[in-house]
């Protein structure tokens, strides 16, 4: 019995209570005995998962899927000739326990073993997308730019930030984080800002629409807000680090492809996430921390612990925000908090706005000029039929808006855009009035894909993967003054050649 209790520690387990009771019993009734394995060895295979127990007189064997993993013997009573029922019964009760030890062990040898593995993992990625400190040195040597220096109109809504080059994109998240106060709020150290920034863009794979850039424009998107509609009147200032923050990472690795088709892939991710939903966000979540965790890039290394907590609460929140399916679980509540009233003192009310805010900034693009309208809608249905393409390959039917033989842009366009994208907009301009020219142009580009759909004759894309045969009718409209003196401030045409650099 010895022999057995210490087999069970050694497989990386305490005896459980009821085994030490077994014991103890068993040794009450003087019984004395050993532990083999099926060849009779004093040894034990490790190779299980599941126990049985099948009886043989005095010996009991355990059994794992019909496999013999041990036997427990009761050998020389010592305070009589033979064994009773009740020594039996004892040794059944004994060998299950026995049996749901070393199951358990072994459970837990395999759980530490995959902890590993992923560890090793993990560790192998992020060598891979380890940020040189040659990078880091040239992006600080300068300091950091003032937004100004970036462009006259930086800080306006009709800035389109997808016009800037890729390679000054690192700078320019910097100039936001100084401007907006966080690096002299937090102390936070720049060569760990600097190396975090460059990690995050990293982080990201380079699908047509889920890439960098749509990262880099979703945050500048929220530090407009910032800036135009005084944040700092409805939140704490840690949960607009936290939006911010979240903003830069909310699509993290992202593949180009959706929840469901993570889901009818049977992906690694929807093994790992689906029975909590959300697939995608929660790994987007996963890497934002990965980030965080790898040495020299915790940005919120000087928090306390309480705020560090808070901060990675937030962005959990967060992110797990833009999944559209979450916005519209929610649309009722924060229609009712808009009516109610919005009320900064309440927990309640700054998550669900840091929610709306979340969804605002992802779905940005839509309150800019037509042409970025018209880009972003290229992009996005080009990444969309590219996985409408595996899931036909897979033989699944893809959804209309996947299916490049059945897509109808402007119809889903305009779909999306009345049942998605402006009701958040309005609802963002009921709680804040500098925000109605947001509503507004979403509204213009609406009607746009109305005025352009006569022309629109084919599914899914043209051939060239273009909709520029588009704006032929918008430019001519244009010089008809049909949109007013404001369409000059859109800066940065998507179509000029830098602008199509971060795609
Ligand atoms: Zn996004």
């Amino acid at each position: 019995m010895y022999a057995l209790l210490r087999l069970a520690r050694l497989a990386g387990a305490t005896a459980p209570d009821g085994l030490e009771t077994a014991y103890r019993e068993l040794l009450a009734a003087n019984a004395c005995g050993g532990v083999a394995d099926a060849g009779g060895r004093r040894a034990w295979s490790w190779d299980t998962d599941q126990t049985l127990l099948q009886m043989d007189g005095a010996h009991r064997s355990l059994e794992v899927k019909s496999e013999v993993i041990g036997v427990a013997e009761l050998v020389n009573k010592m305070n009589g000739p033979w064994f009773n029922r009740f020594d039996e019964d004892l040794a059944t009760a004994f060998s299950i326990y026995c049996g749901i030890s070393i199951a358990h062990s072994l459970l837990y040898k395999k759980v530490h073993e995959a902890q590993f593995r992923s560890h090793l993992a993990n560790e192998m990625m992020m060598y891979h997308m380890k940020v040189s400190e040659e990078e880091v040195t040239k992006l600080l040597v300068t300091g950091i730019d003032p937004v100004k220096e970036i462009h006259p109109c930086y800080a306006e809504f009709t800035y389109t930030p997808r016009s800037l080059p890729d390679d000054t994109t690192p700078m320019c998240v910097l100039s936001m984080f100084e401007d907006m106060g966080f690096i002299n709020t937090y102390k936070i150290d720049l060569h760990t800002l600097a190396r975090f920034c460059l990690m995050v863009k990293k982080g990201y794979r380079d699908p047509p629409y889920h890439n960098w850039m749509h990262a880099f424009s979703v945050s500048h998107f929220c530090y407009l807000l910032y800036k135009n509609l005084g944040l700092s009147n409805y939140l704490e200032d840690i949960e607009i680090l936290a939006l911010f923050v979240s903003c830069l990472c909310h699509d993290l690795d992202h593949r180009g492809t959706n929840n469901s088709f993570q889901v009818a892939s049977q992906s690694v991710l929807a093994a790992l996430y689906s029975s909590e939903g959300s697939v995608m966000e929660r790994h987007h979540f996963a890497q934002a921390i990965a980030i965080l965790n790898t040495q020299g890039c915790n940005i919120f290394e000087k928090f306390s612990r309480k705020d560090y907590q808070r901060m990675l609460d937030l962005m959990r929140d967060i992110i797990l925000a833009t999944d559209l399916a979450h916005h519209l679980r929610i649309f009722k509540d924060l229609q009712k908090m808009s009516d109610d009233g919005y009320n900064p003192k309440s927990r309640t009310h700054r998550s669900m706005l840091l929610c709306l805010l979340m969804t605002s900034c992802d779905l940005s693009d839509q309150t800019k000029g037509w042409k970025t309208t018209r880009k972003i809608a290229e992009l996005i249905y080009k990444e969309f039929f590219s996985q409408g393409d595996l899931e036909k390959a897979m033989g699944n039917r893809p959804s209309e808006m996947m299916d490049r033989e059945k897509a109808y842009i402007p119809e889903l366009q305009i779909s999306f855009m009345e049942h998605i994208a402006m009701p958040i907009y309005k609802l963002l301009s009921e709680l804040f009035p500098g925000a109605t020219e947001l509503y507004e142009r979403v509204a213009a580009n609406r009607e746009q894909w109305t005025k352009v759909s006569h022309k629109f004759t084919i599914r899914g894309l043209p051939s060239n993967n273009s909709l520029d045969f588009l704006d032929q009718e918008y430019e001519l409209l244009q010089s008809q003054g049909a949109f007013g003196s404001d369409d000059h401030c859109l800066n940065g045409c998507l179509d000029d050649a830098e602008g199509g650099r971060g795609q």
